[in-house]
């Protein structure tokens, strides 16, 4: 049976919970326990698939084709534990499940209330697989003392009591603010948020503190005072230059120690760290700077394409080299020749994506990459972009694209050369859509496998003709078209196994051009960098040696 650590925040927002929930993952991984980690998100959408990535960052699709929270990203480039859909919850999602339950009779007449109701619900989401790993980490989104997330507070509250003793524990992150002007760091805050934390039954066993610096042993003791912690459990959380760093920090904090003293597992084993150290290794060690361009759609807000930033971290990583990504708006090479803008980028990237908003620009992203010999990866929309620039400028097929942006537009005015997926094939089964369902969870989402052209530049990187990788999209190149862009020099490199959907193109004649449908960078990890990543990056190295 697994034992429970249960992460909460206090203070403020966006203090790196799910990152120190991933290296406390990872700590434990290093002492050679298995783990697993848990999202429990208290806004209403059922998942954040319908949401703008403004509001909450990029979607993470896990292989089972659920859309989660990004914090499922960090646990999985921390842990390489693949995430599941049972692995990310909701309250939308809670209530939805309650709601169909209680439509059905399953509640035999009874009144249906949060208390036991909803929060049996999440007790149950919590359980799910505990005979499975030796830890289960379940972070709580948003801060204690937010109204959404009372049922979370309560239920795991509940869960420990219903667990034999010592098989849950309660860690709490936290903010402690410095104050310039006087000097000094506060712990007031803190200990105003352990206490909201205590008066709903909840008692830290260990502290994590966000701090610019190191917490003076006199802070630390009032802390471990005042919120009822033992010295040695309040742990600080300095502020870092790479997140990758976050493990080794930890540990030379103490975290995975604290977490297993208060397990009372005595003695703990010794970790390795070694993989960690190559990792620091990799990122504060490296030789030559490359310049990366993401010309994408969500520029202002870096979580947005938080894997695809990572990813290349990882592609640098794997060549030694720093990767400096630099994000443009599409939009302005609408308005101004891409030249000026992309001259001086080793290699160009354009991202995935909803909406006619800024796909010209991306195209002539594309075109400029094609006709300049600069390495270009097209990731899902920026496949189709790259297909669609294809074909009008070079199969002449002038008023090619995309039906996602007809029906946008509500009328007819392409060729559409990408089209809207109506049918598929999933495992045994077939797949059916129309124009009109519901948006949430309906794109064809998950892992699939693809087949690669022997002797591609694609089957070449990954070394194989056999990929299974995630998707997220509704629209797809049409098959129809091929033989016309073939004509042209694109090669369709890789394809689902029925032959029916193009998954990969390449320019034959280009150093590196490639477009896929699909998210490499959901699969990317520091310390298994994904082939394609790692493949960009070195022909953007290569581009760097020779200006
Ligand atoms: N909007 C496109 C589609 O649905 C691309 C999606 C994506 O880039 N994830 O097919």
């Amino acid at each position: 049976m697994a034992r429970f650590i249960f992460i909460t925040g206090g203070v403020v927002s966006s203090l790196g919970k799910g990152l120190a929930s991933a290296a406390l993952g990872a700590l434990l991984q290093a002492r050679g326990f298995t783990v697993r980690l848990r999202k429990l998100d208290p806004y209403l959408n059922v998942d954040p698939g319908t949401m703008s990535p403004f509001e909450h960052g990029e979607v993470f699709v896990t292989d089972d084709g659920a859309e989660t929270d990004l914090d499922l990203g960090h646990y999985e480039r921390f842990t390489g534990v693949a995430a599941r859909s049972t692995d990310s919850i909701s309250s939308g999602r809670i209530y939805s499940n309650v709601l169909e339950k209680e439509r059905r009779g399953d509640y035999l007449g009874k009144t249906i209330q949060v208390i036991p109701h909803v929060t049996n619900e999440i007790k149950d989401f919590i359980a799910a697989g505990e005979d499975e790993v030796d830890f289960m980490l379940c972070e709580i989104g948003g801060t204690v003392g937010d109204i959404e997330g009372l049922p979370f507070f309560e239920a795991i509250r509940q869960f420990s009591q219903d667990k034999p003793r010592g098989q849950c524990i309660f860690m709490h992150l936290t903010l402690l603010p410095y104050i310039k002007a006087s000097g000094e760091l506060k712990t007031k805050p803190t200990q105003h948020s352990v206490k909201e934390l205590r008066s709903i039954g909840i008692a830290p066993d260990v502290l994590v503190c966000r701090s610019e610096g190191p917490i003076p042993a006199k802070e630390r003791e009032k802390l471990a005072l005042f919120c009822n912690v033992r010295p040695d459990s309040v742990i600080a959380a300095q502020d870092l230059k790479s997140i990758y760093e976050a493990p080794l920090a930890y540990h030379r904090e103490g975290l995975d120690q604290a977490v297993l003293d208060a397990f009372q597992i005595n003695p703990a084993p010794k970790p390795d760290l070694s993989k960690w150290e190559d990792v620091s290794d990799r990122i504060f060690n490296a030789e030559g700077e490359v310049r990366v361009a993401i010309v994408g759609k969500y520029t202002q807000l870096e979580d947005a394409y938080k894997s695809i930033a990572e990813a290349l971290t990882h592609g640098g990583m794997a060549n030694r080299v720093r990767v400096k990504a630099e994000w443009i708006d599409a939009e302005i090479f609408e308005r101004e020749d891409p030249g000026p803008w992309l001259e001086g980028f080793h290699a160009i990237l354009v991202p995935g994506g909803f909406g006619e908003r800024g796909t010209e620009g991306k195209m002539k992203a594309a075109q400029f990459a094609r006709t300049r010999g600069v390495p270009y990866l097209g990731i899902c929309l920026g496949m189709q972009m790259a297909v669609i620039e294809a074909a009008r400028n070079v199969a002449e097929l002038s008023d090619a694209g995309s039906e996602e942006f007809d029906h946008e537009a509500g009328k007819k005015r392409f060729t559409p050369v990408v089209y809207h997926l109506k049918e598929w094939v999933q495992g045994n089964a077939m797949v059916k859509r129309k124009l009109g369902d519901d948006k949430g969870g309906t794109m064809r989402l998950g892992a699939y496998t693809a087949h690669l052209l022997k002797g591609s530049k694609v089957a070449e990187i990954y070394g194989s003709t056999v990929i299974e990788e995630r998707h997220r999209h509704r629209y797809e190149v049409d098959i129809k078209y091929r033989k016309q862009l073939e004509a042209c020099g694109m090669v369709f490199s890789g394809m689902s196994p029925d032959g029916r959907l193009p998954e990969i193109v390449e320019w034959k004649d280009h150093p590196w051009f490639i477009g896929v449908q699909f998210h490499p960078e959901l699969k990317s990890k520091p310390f298994a960098p994904h082939p394609l990543f790692a493949d960009f990056v070195r022909a953007a190295v290569e581009v760097s040696r020779l200006v």
